[in-house]
């Protein structure tokens, strides 16, 4: 592994780089307190520290102070020093580092005490990866792999938040599929699902890559369009009607499809549910007038103004 060694004694430096070499590791080091912290807050740095006590700069106790003050991956800290009363043993794990050694180090610990940090490293990615996975089940959408309706209606909650803030607009798409029942009964649940998917990928191609997308529910989606006024909504709404006929199944040519879309945009003040409710009624609108068409809403029903 990658390994900082921050020793402002060229022979200790020497004698310890040496060592960890010998055992595989690779091995960045550092004579001054500052140029550990530069090495330890770069992207893809080490992960495992051996920090002397007393540096030019700052102190190791100093440096873990400051690792532990900042977020990112967790770095593991060997304090190597001849400072090892019980006093600065105290002390310098209560600063942050997660084991302390005496100098001169005895080689055969040190490799121990490396094992240690490695099995503790690999447990904090394995508790990492496990979080990032969670976080990504709760904010997206099984089968779509689009945002859900949980996200989605966060990011319009800020972003409704900060139009008021700034002044600008937003709107929203409510994108439902026609007749999708007929799709499931004529195709099986099954196809169903694959025309779900590809629905959301096609909704997508023709959206700026900071519009939100995600599905609200059954076979309706939800399309967030920050900045954009009606007359901006309806061309996206358009592109997105006419990109349900381009999916394709190969299997199955004779299977077509089409959207109804209700556009709405942001009245100052409105809020979230205002703006869904204004954008569903006009859907509504566009399904009574024959599907396959987008309908945009006369404003936002805004309860504050
Ligand atoms: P309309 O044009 O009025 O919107 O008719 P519709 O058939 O699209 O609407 P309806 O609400 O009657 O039916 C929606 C269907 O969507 C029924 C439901 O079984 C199906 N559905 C909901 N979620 C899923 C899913 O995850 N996969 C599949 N395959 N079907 C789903
Ligand atoms: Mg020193
Ligand atoms: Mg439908
Ligand atoms: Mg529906």
């Amino acid at each position: 592994m990658l390994i900082l060694l921050a020793e402002d004694s060229r022979y200790q430096r020497a004698l310890v780089r040496e060592q960890l070499e010998c055992w595989g590791h690779s091995v960045v080091s550092a004579e001054t307190g500052d140029q550990a912290l530069k090495i330890l807050t770069e992207a893809n740095g080490p992960r495992l520290a051996i920090l002397d006590w007393e540096m030019p700069g700052k102190t190791g106790p100093e440096l873990c102070r400051l690792v532990r003050s900042q977020g990112g991956d967790y770095i593991y800290i060997i304090l190597l020093t001849a400072r090892d009363g019980h006093d600065e043993i105290a002390d310098g794990l209560i600063a942050g580092a997660d084991d302390f050694m005496s100098k001169p180090a005895n080689m055969v610990e040190l490799r121990a005490r490396i094992h240690v940090a490695e099995r503790i490293l690999a447990v904090h990615d394995e508790l990492r990866e496990a979080r990032e996975q969670l976080h990504f089940d709760a904010t997206h959408d099984v089968l779509t792999g689009v945002w859900n309706r949980r996200a989605i209606l966060k990011f319009l909650d800020s972003e409704l938040s900060r139009c008021l803030r700034v002044s600008i607009s937003a709107a929203v798409l409510m994108i439902d599929i026609d007749h999708f029942k007929k799709i499931n009964d004529t195709y099986g649940h099954a196809v169903g699902d694959r025309v779900l998917t590809q629905i959301s990928t096609r909704c997508i191609e023709v959206m700026r890559p900071y519009d939100v997308f995600g599905r609200y529910g059954g076979e309706e989606f939800l399309a967030l369009l920050p900045g954009a006024d009606l007359e901006g909504a309806a061309e996206v709404a358009q592109r997105v009607r006419l990109q349900a006929k381009r999916i394709c199944l190969g299997e199955y040519p004779s299977l077509s499809l089409s959207l109804s879309i209700g556009a709405a945009a942001y009245v100052p003040g409105c809020s979230a549910n205002e703006l869904i409710d204004a954008a569903d009624q006009a859907l509504y609108r566009a399904k009574s007038a024959g599907r396959d068409r987008v309908e945009l809403a006369a404003s936002a029903m805004c309860s504050s103004t």
